[in-house]
């Protein structure tokens, strides 16, 4: 559900017709609905009810601080997985005891600027990170919480670039080698160990993955209690998918309750981290028609944003269901709708049958509001887009247009070339 809809033959946001907002800031631009951002927060925050639970929002999926402070006011936490990432939302105003921080990459400096904000916890993905994280904690005098990502090996239907919870995965700590892990982290002076994470993929629209990594976590948390390490927090992850196409994923509520009817007992704080179930239908991005080319073998909407400013098409052949901002009634045509990126790999769209566009006429590419403007470039050297969001009635630009100095900011001639 979300609030882009048509009255007669225009595309509104909430209150406002799309075309007024391309007019008024070009394109291509990210926008966002207000009104679906804070309802889908709301909407799964509900379905967990008073069960003890913290949202931390999976921040990689949409990082605006506008929304990261919508997000704030709301309750919500973070999902952070790099330093940036944990600056982005103290700056937009989000609770440390609220934030995670995952990645099996995290550097000394970023692990001890998280100390130093007292974020909630780490989740920890390997041996070798537990002993880092003790020992720049021991250095600087703290204690760091902890949980640790297990990966509980679970197969999961979705792209196998969003898969990570299988044994061949980088993200985690087997399953089978948990407990001696915990049993590691207990051991270390600095380290506090205070919960269990997973994530397993992500796109995910099935509830049985979700089920079967909880019972193997459960089991894990018994045998942890069994032998003296008491779990306060079970964090599962994000994962939850949204429809692009024609995928029927569970609603929140489904959701909940079989996570809710498995936990109930487990004296656990739950932690969830949804990053595109909240966000995806939330935005869109909206383009335009730059030309109709007709190739010896196929038809071109060359529209003008790439695959720099929306790569999910291009990275994991993703659906992203493109509509025209103004309706026309002519003939429709099977076209490939592409970018103008010197790549063969440029495309939003492939051999997709819509309502014949003319030069100039604008699109929406939906459901762009996950992993898409956070996965944006500079590539061919194209100025980073807009985000606007709508409130009602009203428009806020919330990032503004880059332009060329941007481009090369921070960049420099040196002097032998001068
Ligand atoms: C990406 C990610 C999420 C969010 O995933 P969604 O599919 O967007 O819900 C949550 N937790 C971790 C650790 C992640 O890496």
């Amino acid at each position: 559900m979300h609030d882009f809809y048509y009255k007669g033959s225009d595309l509104y946001c909430e209150e406002v017709h799309l075309s007024l907002i391309a007019k008024r800031f070009g394109t291509p631009l990210y926008l966002y609905s207000h009104e679906t951002l804070q309802r889908h927060l709301k909407v799964f925050d509900n379905a967990f009810g008073a069960y003890p639970h913290i949202i931390c929002f999976a921040i990689k999926a949409c990082s605006n601080l506008a929304i990261l402070r919508l997000y704030a006011k709301k309750g919500a936490g973070a999902d952070v997985v790099s330093g940036g990432e944990l600056f982005r939302a103290l700056k937009a105003g989000m609770d440390p005891r609220k934030i995670v921080y995952a990645g099996v990459g995290k550097t000394g400096e970023e692990i001890l600027y998280a100390l130093k904000k007292d974020i909630l916890m780490f989740n920890v993905e390997s041996s070798e990170e537990l002993k880092a994280i003790n020992s720049v904690a021991k250095k600087a005098g703290l204690k760091a919480r902890v949980a640790l990502r297990v990966n509980p090996d679970i197969d999961v239907n979705t792209h196998p670039y969003i898969a990570t919870g299988l044994r061949e995965h980088k993200f985690g700590i087997p399953i089978g080698d948990a407990l001696e892990n915990y049993h590691i982290a207990k051991r270390l002076s600095n380290i506090e160990v205070i919960g269990i994470h997973k994530h397993i993929g992500s796109q995910l629209v099935e509830i049985s993955p979700f089920v079967d990594a909880l019972k193997r976590l459960l089991i894990l948390i018994k045998d942890l209690r069994d032998s003296g390490i008491m779990i306060k927090y079970i964090n599962i992850g994000g994962g939850l998918g949204i429809t692009y196409n024609d995928e029927v994923p569970p609603h929140p509520e489904e959701f909940a309750k079989a996570i809710l009817s498995l936990i109930k007992n487990s004296e656990c704080t739950l932690i969830l981290e949804p990053g595109r179930v909240l966000v995806g239908n939330a935005g869109v991005l909206v383009t335009k028609v730059l030309y109709l080319k007709k190739g010896p073998e196929k038809n071109f909407i060359i529209v003008d944003a790439g695959m720099n400013d929306l790569i999910r098409p291009t990275l994991y052949g993703a659906f992203q269901k493109i509509i025209p901002v103004k309706k026309r009634m002519d003939n429709t045509i099977i076209a490939d709708i592409v970018g103008p990126i010197c790549e063969s790999a440029d495309f939003l769209a492939k051999d997709r049958n819509l309502s014949k566009p003319k030069e100039g006429d604008l699109l929406a590419i939906m459901s762009a509001g996950a992993y898409g403007f956070t996965m944006s470039s500079n590539y061919n050297s194209r100025p980073r887009v807009p985000e606007v969001l709508v409130k009602g009635r009203k428009v806020f630009l919330i990032r503004e247009r880059e332009d060329y100095g941007d481009l090369i900011r921070g960049e420099k001639i040196p002097g032998f070339l001068k």
